[in-house]
């Protein structure tokens, strides 16, 4: 009898009981919304600052160091290993973590310059870490939005109720859409083994772009001896220049090894007879895209989609203190800060983990404690032109 009971309980309860926890809402204080190197600077800071892990959440959906992990491991680094190593030393959290891959980082030289790869597996591990101490979801969240008290969303069947969302949803590479040839996609042009698997010695390749990313691609097809390769450039190449107390060309400047291959040999005494470096105006293009078996689009990144519903779209963003509404925000590439180039005034943006973990420190302790928390500073805010004015009616109301 009573393991006719017991089954009664088993087939009907259990089922009504899982249906019942699908149903139910996770409530949160903080979301963070992606675990690149951004999401993970914002745990540990949040944590830093005193807020427990269980009302944190955190997803995303694989938990492998955002693209950088998925994607970039063997690209140079554009700085040396200090940047990386001041990373995981900067919160106390992080500390926590008493991880191989962590150790193995702290002890490599500051001064070296290597590949991605020499601080992805720490980041692995610090998100492992946490992912034992906080609730998280892996998969995409969806339906952000603001219902009048909380943000609310969803990520697989799971509600999601949070007070402050943090949106460190990442970017991908932009593409242009150039007619009649097959492109190489960015993310495995980064890589020279995945590169020379969609090559030919025989081709010519077609490189657009000039910064960063574009030099190290025609570095890559130079080194795997492509019998023609065309840049289309729009920029001169720029090379980041210490200068003591502050860097000229700090952001769009080519660095380390990347930097040492244009100087020595793209613009050395003898350039490579098999790279053309060509201004890429409309007729230049009509004259040389026939001639490329197939091109690479080495023009930047643009933010990823992001989950908040069309009601609050487009998105927009403070770059200064990272506010996009009331009590969310955004960090990383996707949402990064303002920068000014103290040589000459030129705005730009900073993004690499390091600065994504200054700009946490600095302005976390302002959204934990709530920046605009007076009517003056939120009246301001709503105020802004072009920038948060879709939710300047979510300003006026009394949330932070
Ligand atoms: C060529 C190249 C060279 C670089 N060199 C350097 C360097 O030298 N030094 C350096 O510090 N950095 C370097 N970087 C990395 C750079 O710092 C990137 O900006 C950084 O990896 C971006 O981190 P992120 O966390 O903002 O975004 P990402 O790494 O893109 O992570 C975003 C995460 O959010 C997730 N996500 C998005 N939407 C959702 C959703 N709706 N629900 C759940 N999850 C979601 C994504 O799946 C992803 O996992 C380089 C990058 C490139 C491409």
């Amino acid at each position: 009898m009573k393991n006719i009971v017991l089954l009664f309980f088993t087939l009907l309860v259990s089922p009504l009981a899982h249906a019942f926890r699908d149903q139910s809402v996770q409530q949160v204080q903080w979301l963070v919304v992606g675990a690149g190197p951004a999401g993970i600077a914002t745990i540990g800071v949040l944590h830093d600052l005193g807020v427990p892990y269980e009302l944190i959440a955190w997803v995303d959906p694989d938990f492998n160091v955002g693209r950088v992990g998925e994607f970039y491991g063997t690209v140079p680094a554009n700085n040396n290993n200090k940047q990386f190593i001041d990373f995981v030393n900067a919160c106390a959290t992080f500390k926590e973590c008493q991880g191989e891959a962590v150790e193995k980082l702290r002890h490599e030289d500051p001064a070296s310059f290597a590949e991605l790869n020499i601080m992805i597996p720490a980041l692995r591990e610090l998100s492992a870490y946490l992912r034992t101490k906080l609730i998280s979801y892996q998969g995409w969240l969806q339906d952000l939005h603001f219902s009048g008290q909380t943000w609310c969303s969803v990520v697989n069947d799971r509600k999601i109720h949070a007070n402050y969302v943090v949106l460190a949803t990442g970017s991908h590479p932009r593409e242009l859409n150039y007619k009649d040839v097959s492109v190489i996609p960015l993310d495995h042009a980064l890589d020279k083994n995945t590169l020379s698997s969609y090559i030919d010695k025989n081709n010519t390749i077609g490189v657009i772009g000039g910064s960063h990313s574009a030099i190290l691609i025609l570095k890559y097809l130079y080194e795997l001896e492509v019998k023609k390769i065309i840049n289309f450039y729009r920029s001169p190449i720029v090379y980041t220049v210490d200068m003591g107390t502050w860097s000229l060309n700090a952001i769009a400047g080519l660095k380390g090894t990347v930097a040492k291959w244009a100087r020595e040999v793209l613009e050395g005494p003898t350039p490579p007879k098999n790279i053309y470096r060509i201004y890429n105006d409309g007729a230049a293009l009509e004259k040389y895209l026939p001639e490329c078996n197939k091109i690479v689009y080495a023009v930047g990144f643009e933010p990823n989609d992001t989950p908040l519903t069309s009601e609050h779209q487009p998105v927009t963003y403070n770059d200064a203190n990272g506010i996009i509404a009331p009590r969310l925000f955004g960090i990383g590439i996707a949402f990064p800060e303002i920068y000014v180039d103290p040589s000459n005034g030129t705005i730009d943006h900073r993004v690499g983990l390091k600065s994504f973990m200054d700009y946490a420190q600095r302005l976390i302790p302002q959204w934990v404690h709530g920046l605009g928390s007076n009517l003056e500073e939120r009246t301001r805010l709503a105020k802004q032109k072009c920038i948060l004015e879709q939710f300047a009616d979510l300003f006026a109301i009394d949330l932070l």
